[in-house]
């Protein structure tokens, strides 16, 4: 055995950053992400060859600080976390300032931002976590250019320098498809935010959410009017033993038949994530309300004591734990067989008289 060594630090950084960033939907929700967390309220997506050779996501929210560009992309820089116990009551996204470490390891990054207080936008170029020339030559500096409130990160060539990872992924259209998947949930759970995600280079817009739009609406543009006229909205009760604050939401009556499973919209404390315990529960309750194979529209979102939720379990934060889960979803389960149930009476009664 040769003896043990200790890697390169751009070989870990890259290592790192393909655990994070699977494909360009992960990069693209951190980057969403990112726009919420800074207070935006108009989220522009604009994509090329399934984000791989472009990806553009452009918000008006707060901006970066100009002073603060040079350590924007290093590794474990972030303007959310300080302590680890604040973990336990984190309301932002973001909190490992990994992210635009990841992408800025994995492609070519830049961002033009201008904050409130900024007389100009300005611009820079990002490689391996540090602010590099641009292509065109010159110092790495950030430079002036004309520019609105709010940030624009671009990433270009995803993967460049990990060929593995651009082999084993999707065609153009089906990354494409998550970009817009990830998009679209977001949309319909971030209310009072505008979102538009196109290709560039196409002629139309994929999704366009206004601001003002009520949830419904958001369903309706992402799922269309068969689910959007058949939706039953939900509120469980808070049970503070089990940790369980809020449950709400919008689930599909007995009257919407679908054999094409979409897969269930679930936030965990603004989080999206596969909670397949709760997925599975739901399926369960509505196979006495559906025809066989056919599954439910699923929309919830959960406020969960942060205390209880480890949302450190996964580099993706795809997944998360949570204590009482059991508990919980037998609860969420139980609220919505309630509903479902008085709506199957009433409408029973109606064609009985
Ligand atoms: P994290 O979100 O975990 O802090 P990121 O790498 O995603 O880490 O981002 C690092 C920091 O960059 C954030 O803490 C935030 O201060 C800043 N930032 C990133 N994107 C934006 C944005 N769109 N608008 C304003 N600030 C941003
Ligand atoms: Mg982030």
């Amino acid at each position: 055995m040769p003896r043990i060594r200790p890697l390169d630090k751009t070989v870990v950084n890259r290592i790192a950053a393909g655990e994070i960033i699977i494909a360009p939907s992960n990069a693209l929700k951190e980057m969403l992400e990112n726009s919420i967390d800074a207070n935006s309220t108009n989220i522009e997506i604009g994509v090329k060859d399934g984000g791989l050779k472009f990806l553009q996501i452009t918000d008006n929210g707060s901006g970066i600080d100009k002073d603060d560009l040079p350590l924007l992309c290093e590794r474990f820089t972030t303007s959310k976390l300080t302590k680890f116990e604040d973990l336990q009551s984190i309301s932002t996204y973001g909190f490992r300032g990994e992210a635009l470490a990841s992408i800025s390891h994995i492609s070519h990054l830049s961002v033009i931002t201008k904050t409130a207080k900024d007389e100009c936008a300005w611009k820079c170029y990002y490689l391996d976590g540090k602010l590099v020339p641009p292509p065109t030559g010159g110092n790495s500096e950030p430079r002036p250019i004309a520019g609105k409130d709010g940030t624009s990160i671009i990433v270009e060539d995803l993967f460049y320098n990990v060929p593995s990872r651009l082999r084993s992924l999707r065609s153009h259209s089906e990354e494409y498809a998550r970009i817009l998947d990830v998009v679209s949930k977001y949309a319909i759970h971030t209310g009072h935010i505008g979102f538009t995600c196109k290709k560039l280079g196409g002629s139309s817009t994929d999704l366009v959410i206004r601001k003002d739009m009520s949830r419904r609406d958001r369903i309706r543009t992402v799922f269309g009017s068969s689910v959007a006229n058949e939706l039953v909205e939900v509120n469980v009760d808070a049970d503070l033993d089990i940790g369980l604050n809020r449950c709400y939401g919008y689930v599909t009556n007995s009257n919407y038949e679908n054999k094409k499973s979409i897969r269930p919209v679930i936030f965990i404390n603004n989080r999206l994530v596969a909670c397949d315990p709760l997925r599975r529960a739901i399926n369960q309750l509505y196979t006495t309300y559906l025809p066989k194979g056919h599954k439910p529209f699923i929309y919830l979102a959960l406020e969960i004591d942060p205390k209880d939720v480890d949302v450190n379990v996964h580099p993706t934060k795809r997944e998360v734990r949570f204590l009482n889960e059991e508990e919980i979803i037998e609860r969420i389960s139980s609220g919505i067989e309630a509903k479902l149930s008085s709506l199957d009476s009433s409408r029973k009664f109606l064609t009985q008289q």
